[in-house]
């Protein structure tokens, strides 16, 4: 059976959380759906502008707002750049697993979506010299098997369902769990600025008010919920000069929140473990039982 997931207590007298997590997917976004886009000199170079550009001027964007943030990094991602990718650890910052080609688990078995997991963590090993305790579908998309896979492997943490707005301890078979940390669509800069022709589609690249108004609002509502914010930009996209400018202005405003605990997942989540919630159980609708 489904239960709602209860709210959780914040350290220090806060009321609320914030998050602000950068997916590198750079060309593996592209790649992991097909690798005829690295034929694509141009489509790659959009992607690379991420971490070539978009995280060093993100990275001085969190250094001069005094925040740490979660990366998340594709494997071939960590293999292509990896002097970026030690740039955001030494930075201060998390580096959390995110596929190894940014592959769309949808309808993989266990023993496919295993092997992903493994070669993306073995390529976050070798190049940050730490293993990840965090974890982020690509595309969001895990599988009713996947938080298996991922107690197995020993992470503390998932951050790809959608059913709350504060963390939970998620209940895997076999008495284990996994702190699940939610996230929306309607905070991420994908469906705000994400045009890629032959690939993205028709969509729109909107202007940096609107998308921070949207995330704003949606701030405010987490806030009075006592939630956790968690935003979602991708270097490639959110790295852009007048895009990361109103990125700043979002962050300094939680930041002057005194009421709100502004840190990584990696936090949240040692934070939600430590405070020992009953495990949920989220069931799959049953096909044959609609
Ligand atoms: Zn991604």
């Amino acid at each position: 059976m489904t239960t709602p997931a209860a709210p959780v207590q914040w350290p220090d007298g806060k009321k609320a959380a914030a998050c602000f997590t950068f997916d590198v997917d750079a060309e593996s976004a592209l790649l992991g759906v097909s690798s005829q886009h690295a034929d694509r000199m141009t489509a790659m170079s959009h992607q690379a502008y991420g971490p070539l550009v978009g995280v060093p001027r993100i990275l001085d964007l969190l250094h001069r707002n005094e925040v740490t943030s979660t990366f998340f990094v594709p494997g071939y991602t960590a293999r292509r750049y990896p002097d970026v990718i030690r740039a955001i650890i030494d930075a201060g910052h998390e580096v959390a697993h995110h596929g190894y080609l940014h592959e769309s688990m949808a309808g993989l078995n266990e023993i496919e979506e295993a092997a992903i997991l493994d070669r993306g963590l073995d390529a976050l090993e070798s190049v940050t010299g730490q293993r990840p305790v965090g974890y982020r579908a690509p595309m969001w998309e895990l599988n009713w098997h996947s938080p298996g896979l991922l107690a197995d492997r020993g992470f503390l943490y998932d951050s790809s369902l959608m059913d709350a707005e504060h963390p939970y301890e998620l209940a895997v078979a076999g008495s284990r769990r996994l702190v699940e940390i939610p996230v929306q669509w309607a905070l991420d800069d994908w469906e705000q600025y994400c045009y890629i022709p032959g690939f993205s589609g028709s969509g729109l690249i909107e202007s940096p008010r609107k998308a921070a108004e949207i995330w704003g609002l949606e701030f405010e509502g987490i806030r009075v919920a006592g939630g956790c914010f968690v935003l979602t930009s991708h270097p490639f996209l959110s790295g852009r000069p007048s895009r990361a400018a109103v990125l700043e202005e979002l962050v300094q405003y939680v930041k002057s929140c005194d009421d709100v605990w502004t840190t990584t997942l990696g936090e949240v989540a040692d934070h939600t473990r430590k405070l020992e919630l009953a495990p949920r159980s989220i069931s799959r609708p049953d096909p044959d039982d609609l």
